[in-house]
């Protein structure tokens, strides 16, 4: 059966639909939307408090992707009056010093939130870095805190990326309750939580992961698909549900540049919607993140915030 918007798209500029196939979920007309909003909040943020709220991304070593995706989490908090500081650590650092740096920007009054750069090098152990995160400063989500709130279905912060995948197609107009879906991948930062996102949305989750005995059979099945396991191609339209809403959060440095983990071109003869990459889940990532952010520097400056945990805009609780 296909899947059909619930209501006309709050933000329509945000698809079109190409003739021949399905229709393009595009993240960054939403990115800009929420940038566009959040402006205002910034400027009037650092006019009650003489500061602006401020990032600081934690870089461990100089790793190429890494790079190229802190430069656009800088350029995307410069747009929108929030400071990015880039807080480097050298390659050769022990996991002790991390921790510390870690801690000393917990202290700092000025700094509102806190991102480490992964992935980290092996010997780093991300366990030890992310637990020593301020659950405040966590915009990411990542440290235990925020992930069992997570779990449990109570408000903290969000991985951001999993919450884009969930909110480019509840933006887009599609209804998520009752759906079947199918999260390929169980990592900490996307399918685990995408998973446990989707089912406040009331779906029913199927996780698949590496030992998966039969995904393309799970696939098949699915009203709703996301892809996060870091493999260009895995998912083709042959396995796909005709009608089903495809979201891709894969990036993949290959010979042409960067794909996903759907195979686009048949997928999308296939599909009722999809995410294309570049261009889908990511740009909305790093709006959310800023959104993440706001809400931090808010939760630990305001008046009327300083004693109430962090609120970032969160899916609705179960
Ligand atoms: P990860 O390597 O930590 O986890 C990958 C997961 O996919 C694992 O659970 C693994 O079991 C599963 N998997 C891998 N190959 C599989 C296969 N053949 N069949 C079934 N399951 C398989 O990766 P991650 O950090 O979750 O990232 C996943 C992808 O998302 C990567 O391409 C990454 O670059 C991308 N990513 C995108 C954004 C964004 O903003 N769009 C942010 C973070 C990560």
């Amino acid at each position: 059966m296909a899947t059909q918007p619930s209501a006309a798209p709050s933000t329509a500029e945000v698809t079109d639909r190409r003739h021949d196939g399905a229709r393009l979920l595009r993240g960054a007309p939403i990115a800009a939307e929420i940038r566009g909003r959040l402006s205002g909040e910034v400027s009037s943020f650092t006019e009650r408090h003489g500061f602006p709220p401020t990032l600081a991304v934690v870089l461990i070593g100089a790793d190429a992707p890494s790079a190229v995706y802190l430069h656009q989490i800088v350029r995307s908090c410069r747009s929108t009056g929030v400071t990015g500081r880039v807080v480097e650590i050298g390659a050769r650092v022990t996991t002790a010093v991390v921790r510390r740096r870690i801690q000393e920007l917990n202290r700092d009054p000025l700094v509102s939130g806190i991102i480490v750069q992964m992935p980290l090098p092996r010997r780093i152990p991300l366990r030890a870095v992310i637990e020593v995160i301020d659950p405040r400063k966590d915009i990411d989500g990542l440290q235990p805190e925020n992930a069992g709130l997570l779990t449990l279905g109570y408000e903290g912060f969000l991985p951001a990326t999993a919450q884009a995948a969930v909110e480019i197609v509840k933006r887009s107009g599609y209804r998520l309750e009752g759906l079947d879906a199918t999260v390929v991948g169980r990592s900490n930062v996307v399918g685990r939580p995408a998973s446990l996102l989707l089912q406040r949305e009331h779906c029913t989750v199927t996780m698949c992961h590496r030992r998966t005995r039969d995904l393309a059979g799970h696939v098949a099945r699915a009203d709703l698909v996301v892809v996060a396991a870091g493999s260009p191609g895995l998912i083709t339209g042959a396995m796909l549900k005709p009608g089903v809403i495809v979201v891709d959060v894969g990036i993949n440095v290959v010979a042409d540049g960067i794909v996903g983990d759907v195979h686009f071109d048949s997928a999308r003869q296939v599909a009722e919607a999809i995410t294309p990459v570049p261009g889908g889940v990511g740009p909305l990532t790093n709006a959310i993140l800023l959104e993440h952010l706001i809400a931090a520097a808010r939760a630990q400056h305001d008046d009327h915030h300083t004693s109430a945990p962090p609120r970032p805009p969160a899916a609705r609780a179960p």
